[in-house]
């Protein structure tokens, strides 16, 4: 399987507290898990100079589970990138999007709303409960995985109702959030993780690792297309005859 991790670069990854969080960046980080787990891995990174220019049609017709990570930086993304993700997931394509990938534009494109939610940065306690104790994501993880120090968020996640809702989170502050949701796009699933912040080391933590192994074989492609079926008007039965 091939797995495309798009992560961007931003000063508070350089920050002793990015750094102690993942001294190996964390755009290495994520391309190393999705590799550990056997895949074929490439990553693509961005930043307010660079756009992700590699992450051409050709690259994206020929990954089977993209990742997202983007925070500062979204409008560096073109909206012909954007609209070639959507595309794609439409097309059959699996999307992982992380944390502050909520505002990315591919995830926005393939929302249709705003994406907003309420976060505050103070490294409160995540639990991310089960409440979908059937779901492939959730595999292992009921009743609840606990992350000690994390970013907030919460309610109202302005997205539509998740097609399957896996995970609900509570936070120390008492917010709640969907923190993880799939939704079915044309022939594509696309999933969210809420957790992420890079200036905490969640990306290391084996549950969440086993959480992003169980997604990737959860929204990789059962059909793709390279076309849509052309629009046409149905032959009438009496005209069959
Ligand atoms: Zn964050």
């Amino acid at each position: 399987m091939k797995v495309t991790v798009v992560c961007e670069y931003n000063a508070s990854m350089s920050s002793p507290e990015g750094v102690a969080a993942y001294p190996e960046g964390l755009s290495v980080c994520l391309k190393d898990m999705f590799g550990s787990f056997g895949y074929e891995t490439t990553l693509i990174t961005y930043d307010d100079k660079r756009h992700a220019e590699e992450l051409t049609l050709d690259v994206l017709q020929n990954t089977d589970v993209l990742v997202w990570w983007g925070h500062w930086y979204h409008n560096s993304i073109p909206d012909e990138t954007a609209a070639m993700v959507a595309d794609q997931v439409n097309k059959g394509m699996g999307f992982i999007v992380l944390h502050s990938g909520h505002h990315s534009k591919p995830f926005k494109r393939l929302m249709g709303t705003s994406c907003n939610l309420i976060w505050r940065e103070n490294n409160e306690k995540e639990r991310m409960w089960v409440v979908d104790c059937t779901h492939p994501i959730a595999k292992g993880m009921f009743p609840y995985v606990e992350i000690e120090h994390e970013e907030t968020y919460g309610e109202s996640f302005e997205v539509p109702t998740p097609d399957e809702l896996v995970f609900i989170s509570w936070f120390t502050g008492g917010e709640v959030m969907r923190s993880g949701c799939v939704w079915r796009r044309g022939r594509g699933k696309v999933f969210y993780l809420r957790c992420g912040h890079e200036t905490n080391p969640t990306y290391h933590l084996e549950q969440v690792r086993a959480i992003l192994h169980n997604a990737a074989e959860y929204v990789k492609p059962t059909v793709r297309i390279s076309e849509y079926a052309p629009d046409h008007r149905p032959v009438a039965p009496e005209a069959k005859n």
